[in-house]
């Protein structure tokens, strides 16, 4: 019988993913939360879930290893977008990639020193405005950077801006809108297409029930 692995992404998203998967019939056979394991049956005797590092998720699918996965839209223009297409905005984990500095921060003169975990992103948004930049990586707590000036702007993820606020930061300007996507493994589209395009359906018709409640509650 054919396999189908689904990579997710630990944290804040997969809170998110796991009512997702229940709606279109994917129920891990334990709770994902209270165990330490990294790979899961599932209620399908033909779906195991691996539970990832964000970042890691598109290179599980790019290589095969997942046939699907999801990930956040910051990963994915971190990441690049070889070997997996990205069929559906899933519309969960929703936030911004954004710059950020100082509040009341003078203009920076000359190259701009930006610390960040998104280097490619950083390097093609700051090159596109043509601003000179030196890009320094970080891990984690990229709010700290510009306290103890080891850099003038950070780029970073912002969702209600309470972080930035809580580190004397603003947010300056908007490089994308960031949601979580499920992206699927190019070949696997084709070798497994009986299995995966049923999936897609599911979620599409998700998403599109989605909206539509949130365009009634707009216009009400
Ligand atoms: P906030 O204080 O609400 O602006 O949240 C900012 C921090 O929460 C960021 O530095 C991120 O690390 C994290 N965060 C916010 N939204 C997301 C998301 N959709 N996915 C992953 N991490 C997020």
């Amino acid at each position: 019988m054919s396999q189908l692995t689904i990579a997710l992404t630990k944290g804040r998203i997969l809170k998110e993913t796991l009512p997702l998967l229940a709606e279109v019939g994917i129920v891990p056979s334990e709770d994902i939360a209270s165990s330490r394991k990294l790979m899961f049956a599932t209620n399908r005797d033909d779906i195991r879930l691996l539970v990832l590092r964000g970042t890691d998720v598109p290179t599980y699918v790019q290589f095969g290893a997942a046939d699907l996965g999801i990930a956040g839209k910051d990963t994915l223009l971190e990441n690049g977008d070889d070997g997996y297409y990205e069929p559906i905005d899933l519309g969960i984990s929703r936030c911004r990639l954004m710059t950020a500095g100082m509040v009341d921060a003078p203009p920076v003169t000359g190259r701009i020193r930006v610390a960040t975990k998104y280097i490619n992103v950083a390097r093609r948004y700051y090159a596109e405005k043509g601003v000179q930049a030196d890009i320094i990586k970080l891990y984690g707590a990229m709010e700290l950077a510009p306290l103890i000036e080891l850099c003038d702007e950070i780029v970073d993820i912002v969702d209600t801006g309470n972080t930035l606020k809580a580190n004397g930061l603003e947010p300056r300007e908007l490089i994308d809108v960031v949601s979580s996507r499920l992206i699927v493994n190019k070949g696997a589209l084709k070798i497994k297409h009986k299995l995966i395009q049923p999936l897609l359906d599911g979620f599409s018709s998700l998403v599109a029930a989605r909206v539509q409640r949130e365009s009634e509650a707009a216009s009400a």
